[in-house]
């Protein structure tokens, strides 16, 4: 099916593919996550409001996993035998100008902090392309924006408060517990239950945004390097098609009031109009503001908008990081792929992200180029796909995204991410009997340590 039609069909099957599994839900359907690609192992559900419940709730369960905003495409948040939802506990703890940091309780979602912050002054480094997810599900999974000097999600993360498999409450933070800290942010839901998370927070500065059309792959080839590093956060989306990036997204800060004169070609792409979606085929309401118009850091960095529905809707993601010095290397491994890639394929997207010390991060010590694919929701051509993308960029070493598709064996993660065996370490103390684990834990993190 062409990407238009597949498209359409998306639009008229779901009207609101951000609310029906939602609704899915309450109609009595089986448990989904976001996508609808994944049907969770169980409806079993219960949900806490409180330290005391969640404490309470941990002690009596064998076996559960916490469910955030259900955004990933993988089965890292499934369970077969419960889930525990901390949804309503979304609220602020404590903002203080002193350490420049801000408290939140589990259930807050990015979209719900980032205008709270803002209105008193405040602001978070980056954001990733839509606001709709929880922040202890995102900083758990490494999620990230994009930027050279930006680290991921997780890496703003300087306190922990959790509760491990036998209901005690665990503190951690940056500045007193140094590797075990480092071992806990990304802790992939392994660890325990995040109660209390702690952020850095900045001066709120505003932002501007330009998108540019159509930049030849070769300039991008030979000049990566400039490119990436035009903005405080670059976004290149390309369907792998006519040898070009279709639409770069340049994402400036607002420096002493000075805003950015955009030019109106950039490497031979041209400045865009009007406002676009990273899909072309899909309307731009549901973006962020463009056409350099100044706004909040958190109205520009997410590509998507609070309120309306992120991406396509109906589809499927994978995402690689590859060291930052074969950027070049795997972008043309990948793009000499692109007659296969294209028929399944809604868009790509590559970002930078800076290098960083959380053990399970895929930045861990690493600057990162990512590699990212939006795909039609064909699961069985997909599942083809990955394994032939994954072989050519192998050279690379990638490291997949926690909570997007992927086929790269147990053996080569435990290989790529080498404090995989201190984490089994870390969460053998927090959860000796393997309370918070799952088949996707068993399989990729447990089963590769003896
Ligand atoms: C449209 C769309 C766009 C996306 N864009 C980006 C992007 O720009 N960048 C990016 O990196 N990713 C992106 N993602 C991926 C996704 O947002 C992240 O992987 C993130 O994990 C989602 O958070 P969540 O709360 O929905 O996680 P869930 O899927 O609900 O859970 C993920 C993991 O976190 C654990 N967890 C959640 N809450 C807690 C808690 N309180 N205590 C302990 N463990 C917990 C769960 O048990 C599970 O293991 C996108 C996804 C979608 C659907």
């Amino acid at each position: 099916m062409n990407k238009r039609a597949f498209l359409k069909l998306c639009s008229t099957a779901l009207t609101s593919p951000f609310i029906s599994p939602l609704l899915s839900w309450a109609t009595g359907d089986k448990l989904r996550n976001w996508a609808g690609n994944i049907e969770y192992g169980t409806e079993q559900s219960h949900s806490a409001g409180s330290l005391e419940e969640v404490r309470e709730y941990v002690r009596k369960q064998s076996k559960f996993k916490v469910l955030g905003t259900r955004h990933c495409f993988n089965k890292i948040a499934d369970s077969t035998d419960q889930f525990l939802t901390v949804k309503t506990m979304d609220k602020v703890v404590a903002l203080d100008p002193e350490t420049r940091t801000v408290t939140v309780e589990p259930g807050m979602t990015y979209g719900q902090l980032c205008p709270y912050l803002d209105s008193r002054g405040w602001a978070l480094h980056n954001l990733a392309s839509l606001p709709h997810i929880s922040i202890a599900g995102a900083c758990s999974t490494a999620t990230h924006g994009s930027g050279d000097k930006n680290g991921n999600l997780a890496t703003a993360v300087s306190a922990l408060e959790l509760i491990n498999a036998g209901g005690d409450v665990v503190k951690l933070s940056r500045q007193q517990d140094g590797e075990t800290f480092r071992g806990a942010v990304v802790g992939l839901g392994a660890l325990g239950v995040i109660t209390k998370i702690t952020l850095d927070v900045q001066p709120r500065f505003m932002m501007q945004q330009h998108v540019y059309e159509n930049l030849p792959f070769r300039e991008l080839k030979d000049h990566f390097d400039t490119i990436e590093s035009a903005a405080y956060s670059v976004s290149l989306f390309t369907d792998w098609q006519k040898e070009r990036i279709n639409e770069v997204w340049l994402k400036n800060r607002i420096e002493q009031g000075r805003t950015f004169d955009a030019p109106s070609e950039f490497f031979g792409a041209k400045r865009a109009t009007k406002n676009l979606h990273p899909i072309a085929e899909l309307s731009a309401e549901n973006c962020t503001e463009q056409l350099g118009v100044p706004g909040p850091w958190y109205e520009r960095l997410p590509h998507f908008r609070m309120g309306f529905t992120p991406s396509a809707g109906k589809e499927l993601q994978s995402e690689y990081f590859v060291p930052r010095e074969h950027a070049v290397e795997a972008l043309l491994a990948v793009e000499r792929l692109h007659d296969q890639i294209g028929p399944h394929l809604l868009i790509s997207e590559i970002r930078t992200i800076a290098a960083d010390d959380l053990w399970m991060s895929p930045c861990y010590k690493q600057s990162s180029v990512t590699i990212h694919f939006t795909w039609k929701q064909e699961w069985p051509a997909v599942s083809k796909l990955l394994p032939v993308i994954e072989k050519e960029l192998a050279p690379f070493h990638p490291r997949p995204h926690w909570g997007k598709l992927f086929t790269i064996s147990s053996e080569q993660l435990h290989f790529r991410y080498e404090r995989l065996p201190d984490f089994v370490e870390l969460s053998r103390k927090y959860d000796p009997d393997g309370k918070f684990r799952n088949e996707f834990l068993n399989k990729h993190i447990f089963g590769t340590v003896s």
